[in-house]
């Protein structure tokens, strides 16, 4: 099997055998850009080795010597003692982009005796640089030993000699160097004198490292395989740490936070990439680079257009130059903010690089969520008090308690607390200290360091160089100018104008964005499904249109009860004596669901407005403390003891599986009756005023067609006596029920007969299939993800196998006996992205979701058009 490949051999389609860094600097090698030479070790040698690490000397290092050769050979340098020295990278580089979580050693190839032959032809701080560099990393990569060990030894013998670092002598040099071999010994690690072994060493530590504990955090954060492995990179070195023509940067084709259409990036004069990277030094803009080192720039310019246009797509680049001539390292889809996603999807629609459709698939559902982030509340922010300002590098406004640690992030967190993590610098051990910050702060590094990459991936609201900011991690402080700030004091973060601000303040939601809005309507140019909203205000509702909801899928009438007006009645209702009593109730509960009503079909105007009869069991609004059982006896008049027996006889064992849904109808028609007639009573207002709404009800948790028909028939009825009352003909409307039983499933053709519509609760329905509480589900679900016998929790992402198979099932029903059923999902998967293309290919007509949802699902639902449409065209062509 072909396990190695020299850049000139791979392309960018073979990213999933070269990882994404190994075919992009393929592609960019048969494009004739400057890339230093070199080679790419497979995905697949790297899940050989960690199955089976023997396979590495049986067949996989001889085919590293021959590439070695073969570098050797193109480069004119060499591992051999004399001539020019060759120096390589080893670089991990997986099929989806891990940036910073697995390892790299740089310089491998030097030794004792090669560093003098570098000096050389170069100079002896350069080449010593260089070795204590590589040794630093090999140390880290492959011993584990601490790197702040190596630093000490170093600092401490130039102390020792009263030099700098360019001043010392050979011999003095010399003596760095055989510290550092001997903080090796002292954990019983020798550093290889042979470059074939250092290359060799490194690469098993490469493949290793997709092992690591954050790269494991990495991907389970972005829901990557375990299985992938990565690719290894070995690349001749060029340095950007020579001398003052020399450098490194990062930059991108298009600013990475705005999407404004113009390079963005920076650079570090006499450093290496993993200075920018780690964000040790602050870089200067790319504008500094232009003035520097013009020629080097003009040809930057120009790779960067080749690069965007050939990817058709931002890209970000890192690139080194040494002596004054430009190597481009490497390119890969630039990360960049929500914002900046739909400002670069419509630029490129605009300038014809890319299509509609690929604007859609450009854009991911998740990230639309960043945008609907808060920002803060103008007057509060107009009075706050400023700390510090440094980067805008990832957008969104938060508050919270300072932390210094990942370590106190968790505790904190963990007490129920908002933290934003304030450090120097952050490194990928910070990583689950990141993932639960509200913000990130850090006081060095760029837009590109460790810091800004991370928290623009995951959507966090992150400050980086914060320069004025003195954080001491140590005393646990943070002090600007004449204010000082200490573990737990509030602060607050804008990622968007790189403000930092001393204390709380309030937010408000984010305004729509332009290109949010052309992206939406494209998407709903492409989409099958229509996307409705679950909302019962009419606030909600009026936000769900906003969003672009088609209509509202699901209202929850017990909603309406929960205001302590209507919580009283509705406690009158179910503590009732007598007849009297209940009419008494039903008849206050009239007037007060009557003007929801109609607010609500002012608010969705002539859209579909579902609304679905009451479900809860009755006990859910009675009280269950002595002293609130006291209060409202009290208010009804009645003795405590009447009230608590009441309540007694109402609990249930199981009351999920109890009285509740069709089942309050059943028993006691009055309340779905009163209902429909505040439903019916206030769409004939809206009609007489010239709004013509379409009522639909809908009736939850159907097991049985009898259930339905006797139900449907008391509704009816109902429904009769209000058109008569006002003496007008009926007005269509229609009376659906939800699916959310397996049984209604696995009857849905004989429910279809009663039924104008499904709404299928996947809620109810999951819960009944699994038999997994959706209220207690917590307790057990992170066991059964550990043990992988779920691969998610099943409330959140569908479950296609099961639950799915259902829905599947009941689609097909319910159309054999009415082929023109609209059918929905209501339930909260409803509102997943990643469950909406198994949702399409069930032949539903729409979603309903949350209002906040609805945006995210609008992009989702055209993205499963597009690509069911994609594979369409894929089987026509096969
Ligand atoms: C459902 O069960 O999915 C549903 C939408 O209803 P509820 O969540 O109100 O039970
Ligand atoms: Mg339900």
């Amino acid at each position: 099997m072909k396990r190695i490949f020299h850049f000139h051999e791979g392309s960018a389609t073979m990213s999933d055998l070269l990882g994404g860094k190994g075919a992009n600097l393929a592609e960019m090698t048969q494009l004739g850009l400057p890339v230093p030479p070199g080679f790419t070790i497979t995905t697949e040698s790297c899940i050989d080795y960690l199955k089976r690490p023997a396979s590495f000397h049986d067949t996989l290092k001889p085919q590293i010597i021959e590439a070695l050769q073969q570098l050797e050979a193109t480069t004119g340098k060499s591992f051999d003692q004399d001539g020019p020295v060759l120096l390589v990278s080893v670089r991990s580089g997986a099929a989806i982009s891990m940036p910073g979580m697995m390892d790299t050693i740089l310089n491998l190839g030097l030794n004792d005796q090669r560093v003098l032959s570098l000096a050389q032809q170069t100079s002896v701080s350069f080449a010593f640089e260089c070795y204590r560099r590589l040794m630093q990393l090999f140390g880290d990569v492959v011993y584990h030993i601490d790197k702040q060990r190596f630093d000490s030894c170093c600092d401490q013998l130039c102390a020792q000699f009263g030099k700098s670092l360019e001043q010392l002598s050979i011999a003095e040099h010399q003596q760095i160097i055989t510290a550092y071999q001997k903080v090796m010994y002292s954990y019983g690690d020798v550093f290889p004198q042979d470059p074939y072994e250092q290359v060799d060493t490194a690469i098993q530590a490469v493949f290793k490292s997709w092992h690591n504990p954050r790269a494991k955090i990495y991907r389970e954060l972005h829901n990557i395989p375990e299985n992938l492995g990565t690719a290894v990179n070995v690349q001749a070195m060029v340095f950007g740490n020579g001398n003052e023509q020399s450098g490194t940067g990062v930059a991108f084709t298009r600013n990475p936070a705005t999407g404004e259409n113009a390079l963005f990036g920076e650079f570090l004069r006499n450093a290496q990439g993993e200075d920018v990277v780690a964000g040790l030094r602050t870089p200067q803009p790319l504008a500094a680079l232009a003035e520097s080192m013009p020629d080097a720039y003009h040809d930057f310019e120009k790779y960067s257009t080749i690069l965007e246009r050939h990817y058709r797509d931002m890209q970000d680049i890192e690139f080194t130059i040494e002596n004054g001539e430009l190597f481009i390292l490497q390119t890969r889809q630039g990360k960049r903010t929500a914002k900046a996603a739909l400002k670069i999807a419509c630029d490129l629609v605009d300038s014809g690089l890319i299509n509609e459709r690929e604007a859609l698939m450009r854009v991911s559902p998740d990230m639309i969520g960043q945008l609907l982030h808060p920002v803060f509340e103008q007057k509060a922010l107009d009075r706050a008090t400023p700390l510090a300002k440094g980067l805008p590098a990832s957008p969104g406004a938060a508050t919270g308690q300072v932390v210094f640690t990942a370590e106190q992030a968790k505790q904190v967190h963990g007490q129920g607390k908002a933290v934003i993590l304030v450090r120097q610098e952050t490194s990928p051990e910070d990583i689950e200290g990141m993932i639960i910050s509200e913000a990130i702060v850090t006081s060095r590094g760029g837009m590109t360091s460790h810091a800004a990459v991370v928290a623009r991936g995951m959507g966090t609201c992150c400050v980086t160089g914060c320069e004025t900011l003195t954080v001491n991690e140590q005393a646990q402080t943070i002090t600007c100018g004449d204010h000082t700030l200490t573990l737990g004091d509030q602060i607050s973060v804008d990622g968007t104008s790189g403000m930092v601000y001393i204390g709380d303040i309030p937010t408000v939601p984010a305004e729509n964005d332009e290109n949010l809005l052309r992206i939406l309507d494209w998407a709903d140019k492409h989409a099958q499904l229509k996307v409705r909203a679950n909302a019962e205000t009419v606030h909600d509702i009026q936000t769900a249109i906003q969003f672009g909801a088609s209509g509202i899928g699901l209202s929850r009438t017990e909603h309406m009860f929960f205001g302590e007006e209507r919580l009283l009645e509705m406690r009158r209702l179910i503590l009732a004596e007598d007849d009297n009593d209940i009419n008494d109730a039903l008849k206050r509960l009239l007037h007060f669901q009557e003007e929801d009503f109609y607010q609500m079909f002012q608010a969705a105007q002539e859209r579909p407005l579902v609304i679905r009869l009451l479900d809860p069991p009755m006990h859910e609004f009675l009280p269950h403390e002595a002293k609130e059982i006291a209060h409202v006896a009290k208010q009804l008049n009645k003795d405590v003891a009447t009230v608590t027996k009441q309540i007694q006889r109402l609990q249930e064992t199981n009351p999920m599986l109890g009285h509740r849904g069709c089942r309050l109808s059943i028993t006691e028609p009055r309340i779905y009756q009163m209902q429909v007639t505040a439903i019916f009573n206030s769409a004939i207002r809206c009609a007489q005023e010239g709004l013509n709404v379409l009522p639909e009800v809908m009736i939850p948790l159907i097991a049985e067609k009898k259930e339905l028909t006797i139900v449907k028939q008391s509704l009816r009825e109902t429904i009769q006596q209000v058109f008569a009352a006002h003496h007008l003909t009926p007005f269509p409307y229609e009376i659906g029920t939800m699916i959310e039983l397996p049984r209604a499933c696995l009857i849905a053709d004989q429910l279809a007969l009663e039924a104008d519509f499904f709404s299928f609760g996947t809620n109810d329905l999951t819960q009944m299939t699994f038999g997994f509480s959706r209220d207690d589900i917590g307790k057990f679900i992170n066991h059964y993800q550990e043990q992988q016998i779920l691969t998610s929790d099943p409330f959140q992402h569908l479950d296609q196998e099961g639950v799915g198979a259902l829905i599947r099932l009941a689609v097909e029903k319910g159309r054999q006996t009415k082929p023109h059923l609209t059918i929905g999902i209501c339930g909260e998967v409803g509102g997943d992205p990643q469950s909406i293309p198994f949702l399409q290919s069930t032949g539903i007509d729409y979603v309903s979701c949350s209002p906040y949802r609805i945006p995210a699902a609008r992009l989702a639902v055209a993205q499963a058009a597009i690509q069911m449409g994609n594979q369409a065209t894929k089987q026509h062509v096969r």
